[in-house]
């Protein structure tokens, strides 16, 4: 019975039990009378003076009044008329409970209460007495689980005791005993005992400190293994982020195009620019393929990085795939190597899922054949009847948009091809050493020079008249706008909000009657998309009003307006890549957030941070503050994340360390050989996936 009910809560073993760590723990160990109940919750000895009934029928429910030493206090017995027998006037009970004032007394409906053996003076010490063998919920440290269907407090704490008792005494330690000592962390069977039955918050906090810190260490430690494994062959090992490890590389020549195309440009390259690409070419120079992701805030121009990457595989004989998250952006990317490539010889094709056979197969078989060097395309480029000759280079532009799946999927289309990841969401810092822990992180911090911070206003709705004017100066100067809507079409539900289609034929008619206005938005069709977006970037349109499919990658430097009406609707990495539309120019831009009046306290934060920051990395630390790691683009399906106690981004520092210490190890024992590391060894053992064993 209790086993089943363990089982559907996923406790299948005393292991798994053990692991079952609490959620929150009470202290029971320090009085806390009724006088002081809103420090804390109280925890006290109180005589019981009398009882009252209120309510009728089934709704009759027992009061009980009570005292202890400092104040008297009522507690509201919903559903638990039993306790009128229990609680017997005149005798003493252990109790501990949240209270609240209301009607003029302190009163409780949360709390648990137990026979004392105390008599007398009710400012006795709450040290729990053990009555037979059951042991008292009072007097320590108790801890509190997540609970399942079936499963209650009681049987958790029972359990876990009895399993600690009888199992947990011989554990061995699963970290090396060095970092044991050096950071003072608890032995492994202590610190499975502390964390469910601390002795004392001091020993809990030691138990924490130690399992935060070992759940990290086996996280980089698996990151560590993964490097190592693709560096096989390589003498020397240079696990990324160990950066007094590093040995520097020499700093290959540009090759022959590379130079051609940057002789070409009508700009220098920023020095962020200039560092990727040193780094790049080392890395694809290099003898185990490179897995780099390039970060850089909107407008830094990875587009031509990954270009100047591309010329690199392709004057060794190899193709590249440039794959982009919308066709939109695929074919920005297709024109702007067009106009790149095209003069240096380049063979460039263009791959989408809307191309139709007549145009598809002449491609396919140019792909196949070799013919074609550079292709550019959507999640089409990893289509099955897709067949490269030889793929040397995956570029996945914003990269946050694709899943695991999908970057493996086009990654086998080549024999271990290179792969340049680029985001222009930034992944703090703290989580990209834990989701991309495996990967060599480039950073273009510089934005091209000319380009002034983007003004942003915060608008009400009542007063968008004044931003539509504002729009029109613009406009009149020569300028661009963007109007973005949360909506495509009118939602009767929502009256509120306003939609795409209707603002586009308002703005186009009443506000801007003398300029041309467009509309773009997701359920529109390639070709009309398209035919936009070309419109829009040679001037011929002057207004775009969009959804947020114009989030991603679009740019064009002219356009210096960025009105989003219903700001607060959107999330905060959108409204930074919104705001990185404009501001792509010299010209001055600026970005109207428009919000209606009844804004929660959540969208009030996210707005306020847009008109504090301007930086992406800042912006995206304060996401991740607002979101949690959970919701951050690609977490879920890294399938790192199974962490207990840990949380990479509260324990950063823990995490560092970890990573540091874990490196380090693999760095002189790669094989976990050594005495000191067998205990490592032998978790990575019991942890083997099925495959291991040929399943
Ligand atoms: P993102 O990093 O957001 O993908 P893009 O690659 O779209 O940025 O580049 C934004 C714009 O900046 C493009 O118009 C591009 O031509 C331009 N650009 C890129 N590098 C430079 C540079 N070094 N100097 C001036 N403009 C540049
Ligand atoms: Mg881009």
């Amino acid at each position: 019975m209790a086993v089943r009910t363990l089982a559907q809560a996923g406790i299948t073993s005393v292991a798994s039990l053990l692991c079952r760590y609490p959620r929150a723990w009470e202290d029971r160990s320090q009085n806390i009378p009724i006088r002081d109940f809103e420090r804390a919750p109280v925890c006290t000895v109180v005589r019981v003076l009398d009882h009252e009934w209120f309510g009728y029928g089934v709704t009759k429910t027992l009061k009980v009044h009570v005292e202890d030493a400092s104040a008297r206090g009522v507690l509201i017995c919903f559903n638990r008329p039993f306790l009128e027998k229990q609680l017997v006037p005149g005798n003493y009970y252990r109790l501990w409970g949240y209270f609240s004032y209301k009607y003029g007394v302190i009163q409780s409906t949360a709390f648990e209460i137990e026979a004392s053996d105390i008599q007398g003076d009710a400012g006795a010490s709450i040290a729990g007495g053990v009555s037979g063998r059951k042991q008292s919920a009072f007097g320590r440290i108790l801890p509190v689980y997540p609970l399942n269907a079936g499963l209650n407090q009681g049987m958790l704490r029972r359990f876990i005791q009895r399993a600690l008792e009888q199992y947990a005494a011989p554990l061995e330690n699963e970290l090396p005993l060095t970092i044991i000592q050096r950071d003072g962390f608890l032995p492994k069977s202590k610190a499975l005992n502390a964390i469910h039955f601390p002795a004392s918050m001091e020993e809990l906090e030691l138990a924490r400190k130690t399992f935060i810190y070992e759940e990290l260490f086996y996280l980089e430690v698996m990151v560590g293994k993964r490097v190592l494994e693709r560096r096989v062959g390589t003498e020397v090992v240079v696990p990324p982020g160990t950066e007094e490890a590093l040995t520097p590389r020499s700093t290959p020549p540009l090759s022959p195009l590379q130079k051609r195309l940057i002789e070409r440009l009508p700009f220098t390259l920023t020095p962020g620019q200039t560092e990727a690409i040193v780094e790049i070419d080392q890395d694809m120079d290099g003898s185990y393929p490179m897995a780099r992701l390039l970060q850089g805030d909107v407008g830094s121009g990875k587009t031509l990085v990954s270009f100047l990457a591309g010329l690199r595989a392709i004057e060794t004989g190899g193709q590249v795939a440039i794959m982009a998250p919308t066709e939109l952006l695929a074919r920005q990317h297709g024109e702007n190597a067009t106009q790149l490539l095209e003069p240096l010889g380049i063979r460039i094709a263009f791959l989408t899922g809307n191309l139709k056979t007549a145009g598809r197969s002449p491609l396919l078989k140019g792909l196949a054949a070799g013919e074609i060097d550079l292709v550019i395309g959507t999640h089409a480029l990893f289509s099955h009847d897709v067949i490269y000759k030889d793929l040397r280079l995956v570029v996945v532009d914003e990269q946050h948009r694709f899943g695991v799946v999908q970057r493996q999927a086009i990654m086998a289309k080549g024999n271990h091809p290179d792969l340049l990841m680029m985001s222009a969401t930034p992944i703090p810092r703290t989580l990209a050493l834990t989701i991309y822990g495996d990967m060599e992180v480039s950073i273009i911090r510089d934005l091209p020079p000319g380009r002034k911070p983007v003004t942003t206003h915060l608008a009400r709705e009542s007063n968008e008249a004044k931003v539509y004017d504002f729009v029109e100066r613009e406009l009149a100067a020569g300028r661009q706008a963007y109007f973005v809507y949360p909506l495509i079409e009118a939602d009767e539900t929502r009256d509120s909000y306003k939609d795409v289609q209707s603002m586009a034929a308002r703005l186009s008619r009443e506000v801007f009657p003398h300029y041309p206005t467009a509309l773009i938005h997701s359920k529109l069709d390639e070709e009309e998309k398209r035919k936009t977006m070309e419109d829009f970037r040679k001037g011929d349109i002057k207004i775009l009003v969009a959804t947020s499919v114009v989030e991603v990658g679009v740019d064009v430097p002219n356009a210096t307006c960025m009105v989003i009406e219903h700001a607060e609707r959107f999330g905060l990495s959108a409204l930074h890549q919104l705001r990185g539309r404009v501001g792509r120019g010299t010209a001055q831009s600026y970005c109207f957030l428009v919000y209606s009046e009844e804004l929660t306290e959540d969208s009030k934060l996210r707005l306020k941070v847009m008109l504090e920051n301007s930086d992406g990395f800042v912006i995206a630390e304060e996401d991740l503050k607002l979101r949690g790691p959970g919701h951050l683009g690609g977490i879920e399906q890294s399938g790192y994340l199974t962490l207990g106690l840990a949380d990479p981004v509260r324990d950063v520092a823990s995490l560092a360390q970890a990573r540091t210490d874990a490196f380090a190890m693999l760095e002189v024992d790669p094989g976990l050989l050594l005495p000191e590391h067998r205990c490592v060894a032998q978790v990575l053992n019991r942890a083997a996936p099925f495959s291991a064993i040929g399943l």
